[in-house]
């Protein structure tokens, strides 16, 4: 049990990417806190992960400063810490920068950045004010490292949170809360399956030829990276215990992106 005793809050936790990490803190004995914008979709997780003892739904839209306020609140009031936060809600929206809508920008943006920069500060107020300090982690992506067509806030964002990441690391270590990022390549999640005729609309091919030639083109075998790689990922750096691992971002693609 590498999350014994530990509370972890993970954003975006009803559908995915999140669900599985929460899923799997919760398997190795941590509690968790599911927070997410759809709150019944966030219930039904929790209750799959344990019920009420061992995992909660929280209602949280992560660019609303109260609501994320609150959200923390809720968790402390109900399990007493937060050791892990995994900061991972979030959108894509494709279009080409010339046609890219103002609104939709900033709301890729806000989701991304805001959200991290909310639910950090609000568990940094209370990690830095008891021994034991804490581990958050960013959900990045192979676009924290690369670029590809139609996704400029994206991967604007994405690039944002290494920063992020690196200057949580530092400000945090007195404290022993430690900051790292996880790339992805490809994962079949709803927000993946939403592009994929989105992208074959826009560039005028198939659908299988979206998921050949574009998503996966790069990698070294041809193969999506799943839910439970990232999850896995999720677990080494929420249970790394020390200042060793921190200002680092990792990425899990398949070789699509090698550093
Ligand atoms: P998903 O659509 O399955 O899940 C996203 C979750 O975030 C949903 O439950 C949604 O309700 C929630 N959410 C959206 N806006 C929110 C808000 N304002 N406040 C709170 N919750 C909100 O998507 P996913 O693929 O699991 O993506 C999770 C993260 O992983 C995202 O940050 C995404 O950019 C990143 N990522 C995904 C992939 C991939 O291929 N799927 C690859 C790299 C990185």
């Amino acid at each position: 049990m590498r999350m014994q005793d530990k509370v972890a809050v993970v954003t975006g936790a009803a559908s995915g990417i999140g669900k599985e990490i929460a899923a799997t803190f919760a398997r190795e004995g941590a509690k968790v806190v599911i927070a997410d914008l759809n709150k019944a979709a966030a219930d039904a997780a929790a209750l799959e992960m344990g019920g009420t003892d061992r995992a909660i739904g929280v209602a949280m839209d992560v660019t609303n400063e109260a609501q994320v306020e609150a959200g923390v609140a809720e968790a402390l009031a109900k399990f007493g810490r937060i050791d892990v936060l995994v900061s991972n809600a979030g959108i894509q929206v494709v279009s080409p920068l010339d046609e890219f809508p103002f609104d939709k920008w900033k709301q890729l943006l806000a989701i991304h950045l805001d959200g991290a920069f909310l639910t950090t500060r609000a568990v940094l107020r209370h990690m830095y004010t008891r021994p034991g300090g804490g581990s958050i982690i960013y959900m990045g992506s192979v676009h924290s490292k690369e670029a590809s067509q139609l996704k400029a806030p994206y991967v604007t964002a994405k690039h944002g949170l290494i920063g992020l990441a690196k200057t949580v690391a530092k400000e945090g270590a007195k404290h022993g809360v430690r900051a790292n990022v996880i790339c992805p390549g490809f994962v079949r999640t709803p927000l993946v399956e939403k592009q994929i005729p989105e992208q074959a609309k826009e560039f005028g091919i198939s659908e299988a030829e979206v998921v050949k030639n574009i998503m996966l083109k790069e990698t070294v075998d041809g193969e999506f990276t799943t839910v439970q790689d990232v999850a896995e990922t999720a677990l080494f750096f929420a249970s790394f215990g020390s200042n060793a691992l921190t200002g680092q971002s990792l990425v899990v693609s398949h070789g699509w992106f090698m550093q």
